[in-house]
């Protein structure tokens, strides 16, 4: 095969990054990992020892971060990993994934904790939604982080790994823009939440400048999971919106998720400064971290409860 000055090598390209420049498979490779390798260094995501807990959701994202920090765990004992799966509840979606997740963290020899909604809330997420009025990814996104951020304490985790890549990420930044919610995008980033403070486990995001479409490709030529299954609630949200407009933009004018991110993390000091915390509230029902006197997981518990009763 004719090598031009855009191909890597003679090999045949499978994937064009937005430079221009077109891999082959083992290029490829070498080149998304060493990007999420250098992505860790650069945002200093991991120390020399940690008690890692990694999101889990059988998906490519989490799939791909799975495998690239147990390469890590390889070479370093220090660090360890247990993989955390939320089960909500979702029919037709979650049963599948769990199943991946199983089999991937047997093959991989990585611990794996499963909690559903069903045995920690008394309900599943599809159940919640016959009676609350409230978009699926709301209520859901409510109660999963709830769910990790308590079980990530008690599992003693220093850190919670999560499979957000450069579209996650985007997606998150334009739609706290167009929803007027900039306090929101200041929790975002690398590397979330706070340090050392005993109420939340730190996020951290080693994904966070490659494209899905880089992520989807480094899954299918490596093997990690054979097809994609995608929860069928995401047609309803917002996301899903954002997302559409972003990657048809994109296709017009390659660049423009990387350009969101990078301007991005150029203003993100400045607003971690302006809405640093301030005093932790707890809420008076759960105890958990929460912004008003009882949270949102509660709130929601609690409308569950009034409608039962008519
Ligand atoms: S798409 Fe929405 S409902 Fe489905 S798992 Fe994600 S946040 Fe939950
Ligand atoms: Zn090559
Ligand atoms: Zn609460």
């Amino acid at each position: 095969m004719k090598n031009n000055n855009k191909n890597c090598c003679k090999q045949k390209p499978i994937i064009k990054l937005p430079a221009g420049k077109k891999l082959c498979n083992t290029h490829f490779t070498e080149y998304f990992e060493n990007k999420v390798f250098k992505t860790i260094r650069q945002f200093d995501l991991i120390g020399k020892e940690e008690n890692l807990g990694i999101a889990l959701s059988g998906g490519k994202d989490s799939l791909t971060l799975l495998h690239l920090l147990n390469k890590l765990s390889k070479q370093n004992k220090k660090i360890k990993l247990t993989a955390i799966l939320i089960d909500e509840g979702i029919k037709g979606y979650r049963g599948k994934t769990t199943e991946i997740a199983k089999k991937f963290c047997k093959k991989n020899k990585v611990p794996l904790k499963i909690y559903s909604f069903e045995e920690e809330f008394g309900i599943s997420l599809d159940d919640m939604l016959k009676t609350l009025d409230v978009k699926p990814c709301t209520i859901c996104g409510i109660f999963r982080r709830y769910l990790l951020n308590k079980k990530s304490k008690e599992l003693k985790f220093t850190k919670l790994a999560t499979g957000h890549n450069l579209d996650d990420e985007t997606q998150s930044i334009l739609m706290n823009q167009f929803k007027n919610n900039i306090q929101a995008s200041a929790r975002l980033g690398p590397k979330s939440g706070v340090k050392d403070n005993k109420n939340f486990v730190q996020r951290i995001k080693p994904l966070y400048l490659c494209a899905e479409k880089e992520v989807a490709t480094y899954a299918f030529v490596n093997n990690l999971l054979d097809n994609f299954t995608e929860c069928p609630n995401i047609l309803k949200s917002y996301r899903a919106q954002v997302r559409d407009m972003l990657n048809n933009f994109e296709l017009k004018n390659e660049g423009t998720k990387h350009a969101i991110a990078n301007s991005f993390l150029d203003i993100l000091p400045k607003l971690k400064e302006k809405f640093k915390d301030g005093k932790i509230n707890f809420c008076k029902k759960c105890g958990e971290p929460s912004a008003k006197e009882k949270c949102n997981k509660c709130k929601l518990i609690d409308k569950m409860k009034k409608s039962e009763k008519k």
